[in-house]
């Protein structure tokens, strides 16, 4: 998030790639990790042929809307933010091989409050001069927005493993802001429960996201050296049609034309084999509701239930009684909680893949 957009032909008048005058073809930082295929065909031309949705574009408007909502949170926190004014943004750009140029808008700089021992001494010209906060060294913050899962998702995996091309882009903001690597600082705000968070990423982590970018343009940049810029060499596809960036792909039409049938997708594979029509889906939403609706009491009366036995036992001062023919045990259990920020800072992404594992499963909601 680190253009403003203002309405759909801004959109697209920001491709993701293009060539300069000067032969060099330049892609966008947050595009960096994208598929090289979509980066060629916004640089040579190609008119897209799934452009977002009105909906889509909402989400991306709201979620520049919020840049100075999780600004103003980390200022409160204590971070010293400097933001560029969003109609004037600063652009950076950094070298990618000898034809390359990966560009963008950093969101901003900030830097944390020193505290304790990290803090050096002041020095006080006048007796009584209010002690100011002493900071550490800037650094590029990135700020995202997410919707509840996928920050959850980031805060548990930390972004090099939930969004690498985040990663990416900060490193290409450090390099083109300082000229050197440096800690940088993903701050993002869930959209779903208004709540942000922020995830630091140390410099020599930082610089294997560069080395992994660079590697994986530097293929792009030598499929131009050998073919100029001819709108007809296209590399290789990078995805599957199933992935997730095949479907939002502004180029899908034009690269898989016949999505479903190229990778063989079977939409009945989907429903595991059983035929389900629109009425019996509708029946089964109706049903989930009458039932939510019956169990909604019940479950209330157990609630209060159980909280005033539960003060009851506490009174009682013994964890299990017998009242008629049951018997009522106050459980204590202790909860375990793993400090996710702390954990992704000390650790390179490889060793906490080793420790945080994940999984995928499906479930149905009914809202
Ligand atoms: S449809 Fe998929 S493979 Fe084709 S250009 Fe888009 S992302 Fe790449």
């Amino acid at each position: 998030m680190t253009t403003m957009t203002d309405d759909r032909a801004e959109v697209f008048s920001r491709p993701a790639a293009r060539f300069d005058g000067d032969g060099n073809i330049e892609v966008r930082a947050s595009a960096a990790l994208g598929c090289r295929r979509a980066l060629w065909y916004a640089a040579t031309g190609y008119e897209p042929t799934n452009p977002p949705s009105d909906d889509s574009l909402t989400a991306m408007e709201a979620g520049n809307a919020l840049e100075p909502v999780v600004v103003r949170a980390m200022e409160r926190a204590g971070w010293k933010v400097d933001a560029p004014d969003p109609r004037n943004p600063k652009q950076v750009a950094v070298s990618v091989g000898p034809n390359m140029l990966v560009t963008g808008h950093p969101d901003g700089t900030a830097r944390l409050p020193l505290t304790g021992d990290e803090a050096p001494p002041q020095i006080f010209l006048f007796e009584g001069e209010p002690e100011m906060p002493a900071y550490g060294d800037p650094m590029v913050v990135e700020i995202k927005t997410r919707g509840p899962e996928a920050f959850k998702r980031w805060q548990t995996l930390g972004a090099e493993r939930s969004h690498p091309a985040a990663v990416a882009q900060a490193a290409f903001y450090t390099l083109g802001e300082f000229g050197d690597l440096r800690e940088t600082v993903i701050a993002t705000m869930d959209t779903g429960n208004r709540t942000w968070d922020y995830e630091r990423i140390p410099a020599e982590r930082l610089d294997k996201a560069l080395q992994d970018a660079c590697a994986w343009l530097g293929e792009l940049g030598a499929h131009h050296v050998k073919n100029g810029p001819d709108p007809d060499a296209l590399p290789e596809r990078d995805f599957s049609s199933s992935s997730w960036q095949c479907r939002s792909c502004p180029f899908l039409a034009v690269c898989l034309p016949g999505l479903a049938e190229e990778d063989g997708i079977d939409e009945t594979t989907e429903t595991e084999g059983k035929e389900v029509t629109d009425e019996e889906a509708r029946d089964a939403v109706a049903a989930y509701a009458e039932a939510q609706e019956s169990i909604r009491e019940p479950e209330k009366a157990k609630r209060a239930a159980l909280d005033t036995l539960k003060t009851w036992m506490r009174r009682q001062g013994d964890s299990k009684a017998t009242v008629g023919d049951r018997t009522v045990t106050l459980v204590s259990s202790t909860r375990y909680s793993v400090n996710h920020r702390r954990l992704n800072e000390a650790l390179d992404p490889e060793t906490r893949a080793e420790i945080v594992t994940e999984s995928e499963s499906e479930y149905v909601r009914v809202s």
